[in-house]
């Protein structure tokens, strides 16, 4: 059996090494390094692939998330709802920026942010909501958006982990994760569904007015070449990573097929375990998705029960198979992020799963051995 991985980043390289050495390659021998034409058409193939108007490609997925955030015009003090139940990426930038994170707990079936959780956390102050598609699958989004139009309030997606993902409205309708709030950001960090060979990061929108002005905080606030009109940053996505980026993009809805293909066997494996609980699809997607496309498994994680859930990613990773808790602390249990505010009580679902989580290998290049020895390992410890 081959050595098994969390991410086997080597294995897929191997099978596009040509296609992404040709695309590099062009970029060595024009040696536009900085926005070079290649970054030009790899976010003219993207926003074609998403059913956005306007990709704008930065330099990692937290500066997309900052950007957005400072391209809505939100101000210091203006209070922004996200979920505790994420990686800290998403409220650093809030509380970067000096605005301030309201931390409200996450559903148990899907691990996304609460309704309940957010109507009951909006005040006058408020100005923005930003749903996490956590571990590839969305956020109710309609229901966000609803909410969103009732109070004013923009909606920043935070899509670094469900990039292909799609959404399921009620009426049937689908749309790529990521393009339905006024604003997506996500991440190309190695490691994600599209993933470039080292940092690399892009926001989403269809509202032309907000593209221009992201536009230019991407690039020093500049609009006309030495003319500052607005504070910016300097976040570029490299020509070399969009290289790269570009060589991946067609085999992205293959990539994610392979991730939802292993998750469809881990949990057929599960099935009939008391004590394990497998990913739930949520958002209509029992209903209308024959084949799910809705969840695009950046994580597969399971909840296990009556079972010490640190003794066994002890014991799996003992039997040489590598495995995460995603998250082990809630956000607002984070020094840098507690706030007197808070109640216990606010965070149930959040401090349970904290303690039940486990997240098994997850990439492209699974095979059958690989997950039978996964699964009949976690079974057989779990049945003691
Ligand atoms: C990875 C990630 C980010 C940050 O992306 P970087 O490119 O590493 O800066 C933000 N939010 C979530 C939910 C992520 O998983």
């Amino acid at each position: 059996m081959k050595k098994i991985q969390m991410v086997d980043l080597k294995g897929q390289y191997e099978e596009i090494k040509q296609e992404v050495t040709a695309s590099i390659q062009e970029v060595l021998e024009t040696t536009a390094f900085i926005n070079g034409p290649k970054v030009h058409q790899f976010q003219k193939n993207l926003e074609q692939y998403l059913g956005v108007k306007h990709v704008i490609p930065c330099a990692n997925g937290t500066d997309a998330l900052q950007i957005a955030m400072m391209g809505l015009g939100l101000k210091p003090g203006d209070e922004v709802i996200t979920a505790d139940f994420t990686f800290a990426a998403t409220v650093e930038v809030i509380a970067l920026l000096q605005l301030t994170p309201v931390l409200v707990d996450v559903n148990e079936d899907d691990f996304n942010i609460s309704i309940e959780a957010i109507k009951k956390a909006i005040t006058p102050k408020t100005k923005a909501i930003v749903p996490v598609h956590l571990f590839g699958q969305c956020a109710n989004m309609e229901a966000i958006m609803e909410l969103a139009s009732a109070h004013n309030l923009y909606v920043i997606e935070d899509n670094a982990q469900a990039i292909g993902a799609n959404y399921a409205y009620k009426n049937g309708e689908k749309v790529k994760a990521g393009t339905i709030g006024h604003v997506g950001a996500t991440s190309f960090f190695p490691s994600k569904n599209l993933g470039c060979y080292g940092d690399g990061g892009a926001i989403f929108t269809n509202d032309d007015a907000l593209a221009h002005i992201i536009r230019g905080i991407v690039n020093h606030g500049m609009y006309e070449r030495y003319h500052h009109d607005v504070v910016g940053v300097n976040s570029r996505l490299d020509s070399i990573q969009a290289a790269v980026l570009d060589a991946k993009l067609p085999h992205l809805d293959a990539y994610n097929k392979a991730r939802q293909e292993a998750a469809r066997k881990y949990t057929k494996a599960f099935e009939g375990i008391d004590k394990i609980s497998t990913p739930k699809l949520s958002n209509n997607c029992k209903t209308i998705c024959e084949n799910c496309d809705c969840h695009v498994f950046h994580q597969y994680t399971l909840r296990v029960k009556g079972t010490d859930r640190d003794a066994l990613v002890k014991h799996l990773n003992e039997k040489g198979i590598p495995c995460g808790v995603y998250y082990p602390i809630p956000l607002h249990l984070q020094k840098a992020y507690a706030d007197s505010r808070y109640a216990e009580t606010d965070f149930v679902v959040t401090n349970q799963l904290v303690k039940d989580v486990i997240s098994l290998p997850m990439h492209t290049e699974l095979d059958d051995e690989q997950i039978e020895f996964i699964t009949s390992t976690i079974i057989n410890f779990i049945n003691g």
